[in-house]
């Protein structure tokens, strides 16, 4: 049988009612499931059916809107979060690179900009096997790509010079879950550690180098009067005449090395006071007398009228000049006057005092003028005037170390086949005022600086 019309129409308009009313209350479910899974799932309430009379749309606006609030709070403490971890990896001084899976570049921080010379607009998204030329740089990339840790030591030209980097190559972890997605690449410059390795290991191969020569000598000279060079006269004092010689070699070296060692260390005591320099004169004069009568050369020593005294560390001025006038002495041509000038002239901060060495003698080449106040560097250590006094390398460095704990600087001046000047300049310390006196002139210590 028929229905009645109006009958249909209210059962339909009443099904489209529920329908949509189902909706809005599976809507206003998952609405509230996202929101609790925002807030970390936290309040996690019985599901209530939705109430005839509630308004189903206001309640799904609520939790929409609450959800917006959410999101918006989430984005921006993401995006604080990004910055600050951008800022923490741009203030690192080690160049940073994060590569992804294509070999671009994805992040780098201020120092890698600055290594590779180009802005981080330029360097994102660019390819790092374009970057780096180094064959190492770029197997410890792809083997962090591979999953593996590397790391290794790598010598790279940056815009500042050539710079030794110690590389470390990490996988990148995918962040979706197993897997590696790229890898990051972190640069350590280690120049001056690496320096201060080379030059320790080439302190110690030359020190045991040049200590060895005398040991040997008289190990020889031992062995030949044990083998009955002892029964002969001639052949004992020849021998015992070898010792003495090497013997002293040994101590020259000795005290070099230990004098070195004092001015290299950071808390090198510098003991200031009055030095007189007529003082210093005559100690250089009696020193280097037999030197210099050996080889008939003149010692001339000129110091700036009023000169006196200036104030200072007199045993380090002391070695200076020692070491200064040792060379020449070793260095001029026979029969050839040695210039000592001591003079006072303006520094930067202040008044300094000038200690000069001029010889005419065998001069040291161009090439090699920089390497003479490095340890153990001689030009030619066969070609002294003097057989006997065959240096080791040492006494420029002394020099040089010793004008530096005193705050001055050193250089030089020579004509091959000519002659040489070598120069010392040290601040002239103040004068003292009041009790700083009593401090000024410490303690007098056993260091054996002064001839
Ligand atoms: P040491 O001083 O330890 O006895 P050394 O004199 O050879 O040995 P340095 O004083 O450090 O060592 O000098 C380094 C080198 O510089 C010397 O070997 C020499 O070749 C060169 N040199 C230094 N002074 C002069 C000089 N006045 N004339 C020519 N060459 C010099
Ligand atoms: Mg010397």
């Amino acid at each position: 049988c028929a229905l009645p019309i109006s009958l249909v129409a209210t059962w339909a308009t009443a099904g489209l009612a529920m329908s949509r009313q189902a909706r809005l209350a599976r809507l206003r479910g998952a609405a509230r499931r996202l929101v609790r899974a925002e807030a970390g799932g936290a309040d996690r309430g019985p599901e209530h059916p939705l109430p005839s009379h509630s308004p189903a749309l206001d309640v799904l606006e609520e939790s929409l809107s609450e959800l917006d609030v959410r999101v918006r709070r989430q984005v921006k403490d993401l995006a604080k979060q990004s910055r600050n971890l951008m800022s923490l990896i741009d203030s690192l001084d080690s160049p940073v690179l994060a590569t992804g899976g294509d070999n671009a570049v994805l992040l780098c921080n201020r120092a890698a900009q600055d290594l590779l010379g180009l802005p981080a607009d330029k360097l994102i998204g660019r390819d790092v096997r374009l970057l780096f030329t180094r064959r190492e740089v770029l197997e410890m990339h792809e083997r962090a790509r591979a999953g593996e840790v590397r790391r290794g030591q790598v010598r790279l030209t940056t815009p500042g010079g050539s710079r030794t980097f110690q590389v470390s190559a990490t996988p990148l972890p995918a962040a979706w879950g197993e897997g590696v997605f790229g890898a990051i690449l972190v640069m350590r410059d280690v120049t001056e550690l690496a320096q201060a390795v080379t030059v320790k290991t080439d302190f110690v191969a030359n020190a045991s180098h040049e200590l060895r020569t005398p040991v040997a000598a008289l190990k020889a000279a031992v062995e030949t009067l044990l083998d009955g060079a002892d029964d002969e006269p001639a052949m004992r004092r020849r021998m015992l005449e070898v010792c003495g010689k090497h013997i002293l070699r040994l101590e020259e070296m000795v005290r070099d090395l230990m004098d070195l060692s004092r001015l290299e260390s950071p808390d090198m005591p510098v003991n200031i006071g009055e030095v007189d320099l007529r003082d210093l004169v005559e100690a250089m004069h009696l020193s280097f007398e037999p030197a210099c009568k050996q080889r008939s050369l003149r010692l001339e020593f000129s110091v700036e009228p009023g000169l006196d005294t200036v104030r200072g560390d007199p045993k380090l001025l002391g070695l200076i000049l020692r070491n200064l006038i040792d060379n020449a002495t070793k260095y001029a041509y026979e029969k050839t006057a040695i210039v000592i000038r001591i003079t006072r002239v303006d520094g930067e901060g202040g008044p300094m005092l000038r200690l000069e060495v001029t010889d005419r003698g065998v001069g040291i080449p161009l090439a090699q003028q920089e390497r003479v106040f490095e340890r153990f560097y001689q030009v030619d250590p066969a070609r002294t005037g003097v057989t006997s006094k065959r240096g080791t390398g040492l006494g420029l460095a002394i020099v040089k170390h010793a004008t530096k704990a005193l705050g001055g600087r050193v250089g030089l001046t020579s004509v091959w086949g000519e002659g040489t000047t070598v120069w010392a300049e040290t601040p002239i310390a103040p004068e003292p005022s009041g009790d700083q006196d009593a401090q000024g002139v410490a303690a007098d210590d056993d260091r054996p600086l002064l001839p």
